[in-house]
């Protein structure tokens, strides 16, 4: 694929600071990046605020930039991209591809459950359509944040979505039968991962999302938006997961602890730590390398094809 004009990112979500888990991504991605000469940007993705905690966009800043892995441009926050994000809502609500919704979590596991449908816990819930309309018309509210709906985006049908993967190969999934009409904008007015994302990826020219196989599942949903939205569709190339002792995802819920990146042996163990975990197993180990050295050799090593050996 052509090296030119190749824009990656790392988007983290400012939860928490960056963990063994999260360094794996920004490492992936970075590397990625440089192996193209491309740019590698930094997105905070804090829109979920009750789930944001103040300063740990600033931690994470600081524990990148310790490990020598700094961005091509200046950072961007969804905090301040609302108007884009409206936008895009308004775009597909012109083309009536929007609607209401009033459920609830619960009163949709009943609905299912009343169905004979089971559930499975810590699966996504495939949304019936039970707001849906026969006919979708535009919503006349839908610039009032103040109306407590969802807004859900009407799949047509037989959404089966399929990519390439630049690591794991084809990937398959039908939207509607896996994952229904998804939520763009949630009732207390927070606009979902799903569009802010693929707004930002359109808006900063992103070719290639290098990240987490934890957020495979979202990249079908992601490309049909960027088709309905008529955003080019970049390449995705999904990382494989730090897991702990019990076989469950690292993550800032389950209190992964930070990397330790006080002075630069410590960013250097870190570092290393993510490059195995990526297939690179025969970079330096020297102590005396410096991290812009250690960079320049993962950089060359990097091979898409190894990641998951
Ligand atoms: N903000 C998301 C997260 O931290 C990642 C988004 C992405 O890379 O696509 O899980």
């Amino acid at each position: 694929s052509p090296a030119k004009g190749y824009r990656g990112r790392f988007a983290p979500s400012p939860t928490g600071p960056l963990h063994a888990g999260s360094l794996v991504a920004a490492l992936g991605s970075w590397l990625d990046a440089k192996k193209q000469r491309g740019q590698w940007l930094l997105r905070i993705e804090d829109l979920d605020t009750p789930r944001c905690i103040p300063g740990a966009d600033q931690e994470i800043m600081r524990q990148l930039l310790a490990c020598g892995l700094s961005w091509d441009e200046e950072p961007s926050w969804q905090s301040e991209r609302k108007e884009g994000y409206q936008e895009a809502l308004e775009c597909l609500n012109e083309r009536s591809l929007v609607y209401s919704c009033i459920c609830s979590r619960q009163s949709i596991t009943s609905t299912l459950e009343a169905d004979g449908l089971i559930t499975p816990r810590n699966q996504e819930i495939v949304y019936p359509g039970t707001c849906r309309p026969k006919a979708i018309q535009p919503q006349q509210a839908i610039q009032d944040p103040s109306i407590k709906v969802a807004y859900r985006l009407a799949l047509p049908p037989n959404q089966s979505i399929k990519f390439e993967d630049l690591a794991l190969g084809t990937q398959k999934q039908n939207l509607n039968t896996e994952v229904g009409d998804f939520v763009l904008r949630r009732r207390d007015g927070l606009f979902t991962y799903q569009l802010a994302l693929v707004v930002d990826d359109a808006l900063q020219g992103i070719t290639h999302v290098v990240r987490g196989q934890d957020l495979l599942s979202n990249t079908a949903r992601q490309i049909h938006l960027q088709q309905a939205l008529e955003y080019s569709v970049p390449e995705y190339l999904h990382l494989p997961l730090v897991l702990d002792e019990h076989g469950e995802k690292l993550s800032k819920q389950t209190l992964a602890v930070a990397v330790h990146t006080e002075d630069a042996s410590q960013s250097l163990t870190a570092l290393r730590q993510a490059a195995i975990h990526l297939g690179l197993l025969d970079l330096p180990d020297s102590q005396h390398i410096s991290i812009a050295e250690w960079l320049l050799a993962a950089t060359h090593a990097w091979n898409r094809k190894t990641i998951f050996s």
